[in-house]
């Protein structure tokens, strides 16, 4: 059976192609730019083999010109240049590449500066311009020819007048329309920071001529405008060169050139992997949370180069979420990307490369807080909190990972420790990792459940930050040491004589708790004698999963769920309060209703919960004063 091609309309193709590959018009210039340099390439490659030719680099350049008033841009090269036959094949044929043909035909297995792979970059040129002239002389042919399309209607081919080997592409940029404004591509300012953002690495000068201004000879303000022909791009990317010859000035120059931040980074890691897959990497730990970083507004990610060419601004495939404060950017020559090279085709590399940044980013802080103990604190100031949500967040997914980075204030050293310092110093008889919850440092401090086990002399983790206790839970234990509040049920710390005491003491009291618990119904679980109180009259404690601070939290969120942690009201059997309770227990029941929710609302205020009826407060503590 004779099999019959399929047709297609290739003008409608065409504008199908044109308009729904690019996401952004003005990558149509990184096309170009690309194409030039692939050209120039060319050239290079050929005079490896062919000794009749030499590369100059020096006369190798890409040239950008407008003219306003006509609405042309023109771009220029000196590269290899194209025949005829070539004009017709490469630009008259959709998705023929001439630069995977040229890297197939010469057998170029590392021709990985060659971009050129898909055969559509040029077409970009119709998103801003309605006819694009090409001009073109062939190394080593003596007739130029000009190719010359307004895209949907085909293309014209004819000799034209050219002395030099290269090619001119000449775009008649589009009038403005309502909706879109192409003003920009004629604009000196504008091409320059497309060509900085895209092309600043093309091996090639990028020339352009920039109006500058300067003081007229001899006058000390009358200035005037002066053309200046300057290079745009950067060329050798930092992140190719040796690291021996880079300074901290460098990386923190490019830091700031790339508008990473507007701090100065803790610290920078070069990496440069040339394993199974090949990239270079600059990453940075900023100093300073940006400004939106715990908002929905951050986004986070690297940006990604494919052979210097800049492919995405911000991937974030490349950054987990609890690095998500890390900067900077990665570079491949071994991306599989797709048509409009935005996207990857396959994320296996990317995930390959993610996978070994994460490792070296947690290497990268493992070390800090090893060598540089103040800076790393200053580091953990502004993102510990991204770390702690690391811990918690994905069910627990990345604790192991994460563990040896968390840091709280101790109550002993009164300064920031980690885990594994508090462990290493807990005396032999401490079962667990003890930890307080409040507002702030202070108030922790204050809290009567840590009276106990300061007392006993064991260290206490403060947790001031909202996310310390559901990290914390999510770890369960560091180290074999299950973590444990000081407000929790059961302190692990109390003698046989101790317990012994408490019993009789409860046993004795029975029917006053009893009496306490029904008067405070609904607010309390329980009424006990405390174990853990030493100076205070009272303080709270809770029952289960829940915890105080937890209740707090989850009352702030949107969805607020009305949870509420399970509150033993504690008293110290050994404080004069209590005697003055057993006393009205005898003889008169109102006081001891007055005295219970007194005690109750203390409990409270020192936990920082709300009162429920202030007034009836305040009027009970004057009856007690009168
Ligand atoms: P790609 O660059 O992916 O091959 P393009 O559509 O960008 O696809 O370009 C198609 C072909 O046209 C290129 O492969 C190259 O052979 C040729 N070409 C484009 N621009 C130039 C240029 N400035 N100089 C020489 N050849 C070029
Ligand atoms: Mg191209």
């Amino acid at each position: 059976m004779s099999k019959t091609q399929f047709k297609a309309e290739s003008k409608r193709l065409l504008e199908m192609m044109i308009n729904s590959i690019y996401s952004k018009k003005e990558v149509f210039l990184r096309e170009l730019i690309s194409n030039a340099s692939d050209a120039i390439d060319k050239i290079y490659y050929k005079a490896l083999t062919d000794d009749s030719l030499s590369f100059e680099k020096d006369s190798y350049y890409i040239n950008v010109e407008t003219d306003h008033e006509n609405r042309f841009l023109k771009i220029t090269d000196t590269g290899i240049g194209m025949t005829k036959e070539e004009l017709e094949t490469n630009l008259g044929t959709i998705a023929k590449s001439g630069s995977l043909a040229f890297k197939t035909e010469n057998e170029i297995k590392d021709g990985h500066d060659i971009i050129g792979q898909f055969g559509v970059g040029f077409y970009a040129a119709f998103m801003v311009a309605d006819v694009v002239t090409v001009i073109s002389k062939a190394l080593g042919s003596d007739q130029a020819y000009k190719w010359e399309s307004t895209g949907a209607d085909g293309y014209t081919i004819e000799p034209v007048e050219k002395d030099a080997i290269g090619t001119e592409i000449i775009l008649k940029i589009k009038e403005n329309t309502e909706e879109e404004s192409y003003d920009e591509y004629l604009e000196e300012y504008q091409l320059k920071s497309i060509i900085k953002k895209y092309s600043d690495f093309i091996r090639y000068p990028i020339k352009m001529e920039v109006t500058s201004r300067r003081l007229k000879e001899g006058s000390e303000n009358d200035w005037e405008d002066y053309k200046e022909e300057q290079t745009i791009n950067s060329m050798v990317p930092i992140w190719r060169k040796n690291k021996n010859e880079l300074t901290e000035e460098d990386y923190e120059k490019f830091y700031q050139e790339k508008h990473y931040g507007f701090d100065k980074p803790i610290k920078h890691v070069h990496i440069s992997v040339d394993g199974s897959i090949r990239y270079n990497a600059i990453l940075y730990i900023p100093e300073k949370i940006p400004f939106d970083y715990y908002s929905k507004e951050f986004e986070k990610g690297l940006e990604l180069y494919s052979n210097g060419v800049l492919i995405m601004n911000k991937c974030a495939d490349l950054l987990p979420d609890h690095f998500s404060f890390v900067k900077g950017m990665v570079d491949s020559e071994d991306l599989s990307l797709n048509i409009s090279r935005e996207i990857l085709q396959h994320d296996r590399q990317l995930k390959l490369i993610a996978k070994n940044i994460s490792k070296k980013i947690k290497s990268e802080l493992q070390s800090l807080l090893r060598n540089d103990r103040e800076k790393y604190e200053e580091f953990y100031k502004s993102f510990g909190r991204q770390l702690k949500f690391g811990v918690y967040n994905d069910y627990g997914m990345h604790k192991e990972e994460l563990q040896d980075l968390l840091m709280f204030y101790s109550s002993k050293e009164k300064k920031l420790i980690t885990l594994d310092e508090y462990v290493s110093r807990m005396p032999e008889d401490q079962k667990y990792i003890y930890y307080a919850s409040g507002e702030s440092y202070e108030r922790i401090e204050k809290l009567p459940q840590t009276e106990l086990v300061s007392e006993k002399g064991y260290e206490i983790l403060y947790f001031t930050d909202d996310i310390d206790e559901f990290a914390i839970r999510m770890l369960v234990n560091y180290k074999e040491k299950e973590f444990k509040s000081v407000a929790s049920g059961d302190l692990g710390i109390e003698s046989e004589d101790d317990k012994n005491e408490t019993e009789a003491v409860a046993n004795e009291h029975k029917e006053l708790f009893d009496y306490m618990k029904n008067t405070l119904a609904g607010k309390v679980k329980d009424v006990k004698v405390s174990k853990r109180l030493k100076s205070h009259p009272v303080c709270l404690s809770t029952d289960g999963e829940l915890t105080i601070e937890m209740e707090k939290i989850l009352a702030m969120m949107p969805d607020n769920p009305n949870m509420k942690a399970e509150k033993i009201l504690e008293i110290n059997a050994n404080h004069e309060v209590f005697k003055s309770l057993t006393d009205a227990f005898e003889n008169d029941k109102d006081k001891v209703d007055l005295y219970t929710n007194l005690l109750y609302n203390q409990a409270l205020l020192i936990e920082g919960l709300p009162i429920q009826d202030p007034v009836e407060f305040t009027n009970n503590i004057c009856k007690i004063m009168k």
